[in-house]
C-alpha cells in the first residue's frame, strides 16, 4: 500500500496537533486523535512539526539547467534577445543530455518539497520537439513522485521563426499541456499575429496559455489589454497566465487599478519571481483586487542566470523581501503565492490539506508558516500522493 500513510502528531499550517490519514493517495481523514491506521499502513510520528501542503513551482525551465556540472560562468548580456542567442549557443556547444539534466533538477525540486512543477520547454524550428520529448521522458521517469505540467514555449518567437506555430500545435500531441508565448511585440514585432496564433491553438485544443511578457511600460500594458480581450473572446478565463509582466511594476495608481480589474475580470493569473533586477508586479495590490498571483523559480543555474535552487520557500522569502513584507500577514501572503496561488493558476483542483485533497504535503521544523518562510528549514519529509519521496532534504527517487 504505497499510497497509504498515517502521519501522527503534526501541526497543519501551524495550528493544533492533529493526525492525517492518507488512503489511496488522498487525504481520507485529518483532525485530532484519529483512530490508528490499520497495522499494514506505515505510520510516521511527526513530533509536532509544521505540516504544509506540497510546494508548487509555477514557472521553471527544466530543459535549460547546468545543475551538477562544473561551474559555468555567466555570459549573456542584459537584453532579452542577447540572452536568447547566448542560451542557444551555449546549449549547442555543451550538447548535454537534456533528459539527464532535467532529472537532476526534478530531484532537487522534490528534495525541497515541490510536489508540482510547471515547466516551459523551448520549441523552435532548429531544435523542433527534441527538448520537449526529453523533458516528457524525464517526467515519465518521475511519475508518482511529482506532477509536472509542460508549456510548449516559443523561446525565440513565433512570427519571427516561421514554422514555430505548427510546432506548438504538434507539441500538444507530444506531451505539452499548455501553450506558451513570448513578448508578442518586443520579440515578434507583431503582437496581434503571435496572440492570434497561440490563442487559436489553445482554443482548438482546449488548453490554457502561459505567456512570458518582459516588455516594459506602455508596450507591455498594451499587450495585457490584447491578452485580456482574447481571453474573453476565446472563453479562456481561469486558464491564462502572464509570466513576469514587468510593466505592472511601473504603473501609477490609476493605471494599476485598471489593469488589476481587467486581469481579475478575465481570470488571468500573474506569475512573479519577485526579481530584484527589474520592476515586478505589485503582489499585495493585485491580490487585494482579486488577481491570482503565483510564483516560480524561472531559470535554475542556466545560461539565463547563475542563481536558483528550486526551493519554493526561499522563493516566498524573496517575494516577501522584494515587497518588504515583514508582518505575519505579509509573510503568509508570500507563502500563499508559492502554494495555493500556484495551485489555482495551474488548475490543481485537489490541492490543500483538506479531506479529499491529494496527499501532497511537507513536514518541517517551524512554529508557523511565517517562520518557515523566514528560516526555510530542511524538509524533513516530503509526501506525494501518500508516498514518502524525500526525507531530511534528500530525494528518495
Ligand atoms: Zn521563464
Amino acid at each position: 500500500m504505497q499510497n497509504d500513510l498515517f502521519l501522527k502528531n503534526v501541526r497543519p499550517m501551524g495550528g493544533p496537533t492533529a493526525d492525517v490519514f492518507i488512503r489511496d493517495g488522498r487525504i481520507d481523514r485529518i483532525g485530532p486523535d484519529l483512530a490508528p491506521a490499520p497495522s499494514e499502513v506505515e505510520t510516521i510520528d511527526g513530533q509536532n512539526q509544521l505540516l504544509i501542503p506540497g510546494l508548487v513551482d509555477g514557472h521553471m525551465h527544466l530543459d535549460k539547467t547546468f545543475l551538477g556540472l562544473p561551474w559555468v560562468p555567466h555570459e549573456a548580456g542584459p537584453a532579452i534577445l542577447e540572452k536568447i542567442e547566448t542560451d542557444k549557443r551555449v546549449q549547442r556547444t555543451m550538447n548535454l543530455s537534456v533528459e539527464d539534466q532535467v532529472g537532476k533538477l526534478i530531484r532537487l525540486a522534490i528534495s525541497k518539497g515541490s510536489t508540482h512543477i510547471r515547466s516551459h520547454v523551448d520549441i523552435d524550428p532548429e531544435i523542433g520537439l527534441s527538448r520537449l520529448e526529453a523533458v516528457a521522458a524525464a517526467r515519465e521517469t518521475f511519475t508518482g513522485a511529482i506532477s509536472i505540467q509542460l508549456v510548449a514555449f516559443p523561446q525565440s518567437g513565433v512570427m519571427r521563426c516561421p514554422g514555430t506555430a505548427a510546432l506548438l500545435e504538434e507539441a500538444l500531441r507530444a506531451g505539452a499541456d499548455v501553450i506558451g508565448g513570448i513578448d508578442p511585440a518586443g520579440i515578434d514585432q507583431d503582437a496581434v499575429g503571435q496572440l492570434e496564433a497561440i490563442f487559436g491553438i489553445a482554443e482548438r485544443h482546449g488548453v490554457g496559455l502561459d505567456i512570458h511578457l518582459h516588455d516594459p511600460g506602455e508596450l507591455g500594458a498594451h499587450q495585457i489589454g490584447l491578452i485580456a480581450e482574447r481571453t474573453r473572446r476565446h472563453g479562456l478565463a481561469g486558464k491564462v497566465a502572464i509570466s513576469h509582466a514587468y510593466c505592472l511594476g511601473t504603473m501609477d495608481d490609476v493605471q494599476i487599478g485598471r489593469a488589476a480589474n481587467l486581469l481579475a475580470e478575465n481570470g488571468i493569473s500573474i506569475m512573479t519571481t519577485g526579481a530584484a533586477h527589474s520592476p515586478v508586479p505589485p503582489v499585495q495590490r493585485l491580490h487585494d483586487a482579486g488577481v491570482q498571483v503565483f510564483s516560480g523559480s524561472d531559470g535554475v543555474r542556466d545560461a539565463w542566470t547563475p542563481f536558483g535552487n528550486a526551493d519554493q520557500l526561499e522563493r516566498a522569502m524573496l517575494v516577501a523581501q522584494r515587497f518588504n513584507f515583514r508582518t505575519d500577514e505579509g509573510l503568509r501572503l508570500a507563502f500563499h503565492v508559492a502554494t495555493h496561488g500556484c495551485a489555482q493558476a495551474l488548475g490543481l483542483s485537489d490541492y490543500g490539506l483538506d479531506v479529499g485533497c491529494a496527499g501532497d504535503m511537507v513536514l518541517l521544523d517551524g512554529e508557523n508558516v511565517a517562520e518557515a518562510v523566514v528560516t526555510r528549514p530542511p524538509r524533513r519529509l516530503v509526501v506525494k500522493g501518500g508516498r514518502v519521496v524525500a526525507r531530511d532534504g534528500t530525494a528518495l527517487v
